[in-house]
Formats: C-alpha cells, structure tokens, sequence
C-alpha cells in the first residue's frame, strides 16, 4: 500500500464523546462533534458556486452528536447528527487535511 493510501484510510472509527479515527499509518485523530458539525461539507451548509459556507454556526446547539454514520465506499464517512442533518458527505481526505482536529501517534 503507498504511503498516502494509508494516510487516508480508516482502520478503526469510533465514536465516545468525540469523533475518533485510527488511520492505517498509526496516527490517531480526534475531532469535536461540533466542529465537525459546522464543517459540514453540503449544498445546504455551503454554497456550491463560491464554496461559501453558508451555515450560521450559532444555529447548531452546543451538544450536537453523531446518531448514525456510514462508510460511503472507501473515501467518505456520511454522518447523521442529532439535528437531523445527514446530507454532508465527509471525505478521508477532507477529515485527515481540512476539517479541524487533534492529531496523535497510536500509542
Ligand atoms: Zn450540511
């Protein structure tokens, strides 16, 4: 496998109080449910001409969390939040590079 492959591939995704992702390169990365939330990706939270984010960040409660989620193949996480909102498709890439996050070395 080349190395940006395993960047970008999931090993493990779980989900206990914050979003958590083992990649396959052991690095463990830890996102907040609202973050992620307000980084939304879709039509209704973006706009798809200018890439403005159109989403008010003071619309989404503070205790937002993920109900479902889905691999989509095996490049995007789909996340259903507690708002209802489940229209944003979160790529690995945008998850590893983009969206905000902690990042650790599997101990
Ligand atoms: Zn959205």
């Amino acid at each position: 496998m080349a190395r940006n492959r395993k960047r970008l591939t999931p090993k493990e995704i779980f989900f206990d109080g914050k979003m958590n992702i083992i990649w396959q390169d052991n690095t463990h990365s830890i996102y907040d449910y609202w973050e992620l939330r307000t980084s939304c990706p879709c039509a209704d939270c973006v706009d798809e001409i200018t890439g403005e984010k159109t989403l008010d960040d003071s619309t989404i409660d503070k205790d937002i969390h993920p109900v479902q989620s889905a691999y989509i193949g095996n490049y995007a996480l789909e996340i259903l939040w507690s708002d209802n909102h489940d229209t944003g498709i979160y790529t690995f890439e945008n998850l590893r590079d983009r969206y905000p996050h902690e990042e650790k070395p599997v101990s």
